[in-house]
């Protein structure tokens, strides 16, 4: 590319585009969409969304950084790739999704109150101690998570499920106890805690809102 082509490129990176190269995974194919919509007419729930994949990336080159970090749209994901099969430029979209969400919760702008972003939250809280989802303690978080009332009275409707889970093996008995955990949790744990590092040092190259 030409000196004159790459700066004319350069006038059309927003300092939001620059952000989202910097700091979201996949982030730097962003550039890459050229808004044909094959991935929203693809989506299964993208006609239930705000905004669906092309959208976003359209508001992200349009420097529209708050309502893209704020959308709920992101959250709704289901990692389907539907979307990724079918871009004729080959773009991670589902990677880039999930991207926009975790980097949208690293600057505490996720919206809160999105099933999905407090399913995220227990899902996780769950998973780090042992390395391996309790599924009835995530059960019961998730029963619970909208206030006591409507725990008990999910957790009553849920009985028969589990006590029938409990019969046929599909859920273990030990997870009452504490459940299992991965082999080398200390592993496990030294893993995350690399990533925690590698995280803080891109943050500390690019910054938060660079
Ligand atoms: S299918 Fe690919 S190129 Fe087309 S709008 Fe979606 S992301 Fe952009
Ligand atoms: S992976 Fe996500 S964005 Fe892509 S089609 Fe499926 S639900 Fe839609």
């Amino acid at each position: 590319m030409s000196d004159m082509n790459v700066a004319m490129v350069e006038r059309y990176r927003n300092n939001f585009l620059k952000e989202v190269e910097h700091n979201v995974e996949e982030g730097d194919w962003v550039k890459m969409c050229m808004q044909c919509g094959v991935c929203s007419g693809s989506c299964p729930l993208g006609p239930y969304w705000d905004h669906p994949p092309q959208e976003l990336f359209m508001m992200i080159r349009a420097g529209k950084r708050e309502e893209v970090l704020t959308s709920t749209s992101m959250w709704m994901c289901t990692s389907c790739y539907n979307c990724i099969v079918r871009c004729p430029r080959e773009l991670p979209i589902t990677h880039i999704m999930h991207g926009l969400a975790h980097y949208a919760k690293r600057l505490g702008l996720a919206p809160k109150e999105q099933p999905t972003f407090k399913f995220s939250q227990h899902f996780w809280n769950n998973l780090v101690k042992k390395g391996r989802v309790n599924e009835l303690k995530l059960g019961l978080s998730l029963y619970f998570m909208n206030g006591l009332v409507e725990g008990i009275k999910t957790s009553l409707n849920m009985a028969g499920i589990g006590l029938g889970m409990l019969k046929t093996k599909r859920m273990s008995p030990m997870e009452m106890i504490g459940g299992h955990s991965v082999k080398d949790t200390k592993g496990f744990h030294a893993m995350l805690k690399k990533a925690e590092e590698i995280e803080a040092a891109r943050v500390e190259k690019y910054g938060k809102g660079s």
